[in-house]
């Protein structure tokens, strides 16, 4: 696996490959790598001739009270583990030379990055937008990989490609979850043993909720009730927000009907958790 730091180097090493009639398969990522990341990389594998991962842990997107410099990181595990997955190219720009003393654009996806995480979080889709949209100039993919994890992310991420013409396919990838059905996330490295055990509360209440939606309940209300519930009953829970929407606007339904999306997200002492289930009727 070959290291890229420099951006005028991968935009150049991109270009090389696409004129020998390579097709690049392209996975974002913040590093601290777990098998969530490592399931996009199979993906890209499977359908471009060559995987690029970036590392980059991108302040735009976190808001002033959050993680950024306490992010997880471990660049040498990270490394390994995606060299041993069949990563050709692993691109790891610094913070300066992406965002110079003059940066000054952004990209911003109207009324989508508001909702949702967007409430509490409010600049950070735009510094996702904002930051993909780099990264597919630098390395011009013809697909890129993203996890259903982040079911909000791909939304406007898609919004964004439509939007804006990038010319690159975008490829979701399953969420992979642990034994006892936590999503997989670089931040469950913040959970204390407690806290850890009791996280995976989430995934049994959306598991839930879609049963109660197979069993023939469509009153949205009563279905957040019910997860609510749930989740109240671990002490280290404190939920941000559950919410049942339609995936074209993230319009918040009364009734389940179509193809709807359930949300949630919750604090575990300081590990922010989200988490979601897709179900189309
Ligand atoms: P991150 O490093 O957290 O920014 O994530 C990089 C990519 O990995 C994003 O597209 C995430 O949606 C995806 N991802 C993170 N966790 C998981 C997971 N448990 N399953 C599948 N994809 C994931």
């Amino acid at each position: 696996m070959r290291t890229i730091t420099h951006i005028d180097r991968m935009q150049k090493v991109s270009d090389d490959l696409k004129k020998e009639g390579k097709t690049i398969g392209f996975v974002p990522t913040m590093g601290f790598i777990h098998e969530g990341h490592l399931s996009l990389i199979d993906i890209a594998n499977k359908n471009a001739d060559v995987t690029v991962a970036s590392l980059f842990v991108n302040p735009k997107q976190f808001t002033p009270t959050e993680d950024y410099r306490c992010y997880p990181r471990n660049l040498a595990r990270d490394k390994k583990l995606l060299k041993k997955r069949g990563c050709s190219i692993f691109f790891y720009p610094d913070v300066d030379a992406m965002y110079s003393k003059y940066f000054k654009t952004e990209v911003y996806v109207r009324n989508l990055s508001k909702l949702l995480c967007g409430v509490r979080r409010k600049t950070h889709f735009k510094g996702v937008t904002t930051v993909v949209a780099k990264l597919f100039n630098i390395l011009k993919p013809d697909i890129a990989v993203f996890g259903q994890k982040d079911a909000q992310q791909v939304i406007i991420l898609k919004r964004m490609v439509e939007d804006l013409n990038f010319d690159v396919k975008i490829v979701i990838g399953p969420i992979i979850r642990e034994d006892d059905g936590l999503a997989m996330s670089s931040r469950n490295i913040y959970l204390k043993k407690k806290e850890r055990e009791e996280a995976s509360v989430i995934f049994k209440s959306l598991k839930e909720a879609e049963k109660m939606i197979h069993d023939g309940e469509r009153n949205a209300s009563r279905i957040k009730k019910r997860m609510r519930r749930m989740i109240s009953t671990k002490k280290s829970a404190a939920i941000d927000y559950i919410r049942i929407v339609e995936t074209k606007e993230l319009r918040s339904v009364n009734e389940i009907n179509g193809e709807i999306l359930i949300a949630v997200a919750c604090f575990f002492g300081k590990a922010r958790l989200i988490d979601n289930i897709i179900i189309n009727l």
